[in-house]
């Protein structure tokens, strides 16, 4: 069986003080989880050391919704992964669709910070979706094989070990509409083929695929029962512990 790994996307919401208090929020409904559930909260970048510190001894792990491909330099605004490592991130979101859509990050890019993630010791949730126009022409398959083969590009069997793959399709997030789980399965087997045609099977049955856009307590449990969805990263949702505890506990 695979592992699950429930990540919450903060994006910039939450400042010291409600950091502490969603923190607290958590923890008091999340005291443990089945060895095969990872629980991943990622907080903005201000709020990550109180994080750290508030999450010692919990079963919740941390992460960074961004950081630099530079090691450190005269990079103004720019957080590097010895940063977001210091203050406890395990793992980091990387090419998330706002930062493509935005921030003007494109595969290559996100490619490059992976691998500097990697090698840093953090596990990248590398984010891949299509628009809703990408969609409606039909052309969702070519859009996520060039960013899923963009993204893994040159990354080693070894290096994927460390690598969740997380389909966002960009129409879903925060929309309020989610993909069907039939709709989502599909991608995420097609996903899931084309990484093992670009290392192999074992490793693609290994690796973890999140669904991500809209993912609510009343419609995880239905995602997850879907054969190749091994988790979520979930944004609105996240921000209140009621909601965010009840999604994990769908995938308990
Ligand atoms: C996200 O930000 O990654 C996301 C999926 O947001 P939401 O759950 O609000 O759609």
């Amino acid at each position: 069986m695979r592992n699950v790994i429930i990540a919450g996307n903060w994006k910039m919401y939450k400042d010291m003080t409600a950091t502490a208090e969603l923190i607290e929020g958590l923890k008091s409904r999340l005291t443990s989880l089945p060895p095969r559930v990872t629980v991943v909260i990622c907080p903005p970048f201000t709020s990550l050391a109180i994080a750290g510190t508030l999450l010692k001894g919990s079963p919740l792990a941390l992460g960074a919704q961004n950081m630099s491909q530079h090691d450190e330099g005269a990079f103004t605004g720019e957080i590097s992964w010895n940063m977001i490592r210091s203050a406890g991130c395990e793992y980091v979101i990387l090419g998330h669709s706002e930062r493509r859509q935005y921030f003007g990050e494109k595969d290559e890019l996100i490619n490059t910070k992976a691998k500097k993630a990697i090698a840093s010791m953090l596990k990248p949730i590398l984010c891949v979706g299509e628009t809703l126009a990408e969609r409606e022409q039909g052309i969702t398959d070519r859009i996520i094989t060039a960013q899923v083969r963009g993204v893994l590009s040159g990354l080693t069997r070894a290096e994927m070990s460390s690598v969740v793959i997380a389909y966002e399709p960009v129409w879903a997030i925060g929309t309020g509409k989610t993909a069907t789980p039939a709709q989502a399965q599909e991608v995420h087997q097609m996903i899931r083929k084309l990484v093992s045609q670009i290392y192999d099977w074992p490793l693609a049955e290994q690796t973890v695929i999140q669904y991500g856009g809209s993912v609510k307590p009343d419609n995880a449990a239905e995602l997850f029962s879907q054969n190749d969805i091994d988790g979520a990263l979930v944004g609105g949702a996240c921000l209140k512990a009621d909601s965010f505890a009840a999604i994990v506990n769908a995938a308990k």
